[in-house]
């Protein structure tokens, strides 16, 4: 028996079943690399990213993690994929940082706190019988006028 097919008709390897999964999985690959994905359903800090935030953005509240994942979660698409979620949550974690940081009063990552710096007065205003107190606003001075009334 024979089995004519026309040239039109004839299966290639395009059409074969299996090859066409494969290359609709490639194809959804290559779709994810390019559109990118939703955030994970689970998406949680690991110890690496704990440990970068504790040494890259000391000043963002763990609290912010939360605020990513309900960002990225209520976005639309194709704003609400990404083409590398970890590389998001970290540029999320430094734009907090950097807002933290042009708040009036920051003082510096707490990590980098440095000491109090020694108030220094020229002896010329330094109370004659107070060391390290200034004449004219000599605190101790002013509680012994009072109490020799
Ligand atoms: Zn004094």
């Amino acid at each position: 028996m024979t089995f004519l097919t026309s040239p039109t008709e004839r299966s290639t390897t395009r059409d074969h079943p299996r090859a066409r999964d494969a290359q609709g999985a490639a194809r959804r690959r290559n779709d994810a690399d390019v559109r990118g994905t939703r955030l994970p359903a689970t998406f949680d800090v690991t110890a690496e990213m704990e440990e970068w935030a504790r040494r890259n953005t000391p000043d963002v509240a763990q609290s912010a993690t939360d605020a990513f994942r309900d960002y990225w979660r209520a976005r639309p698409d194709p704003e609400g994929r990404k083409a590398d979620w970890l590389a998001a949550w970290r540029g999320w974690m430094r734009r907090e940082q950097a807002t933290i940081e042009r708040q009036p009063g920051y003082r510096g990552p707490a990590r980098q706190t440095a000491p109090i710096a020694a108030i220094r007065i020229p002896v010329e205003a330094m109370c004659r019988d107070h060391r390290g107190h200034r004449a004219a606003t000599c605190g101790l001075c002013r509680s012994e006028r009072i109490e020799a009334r």
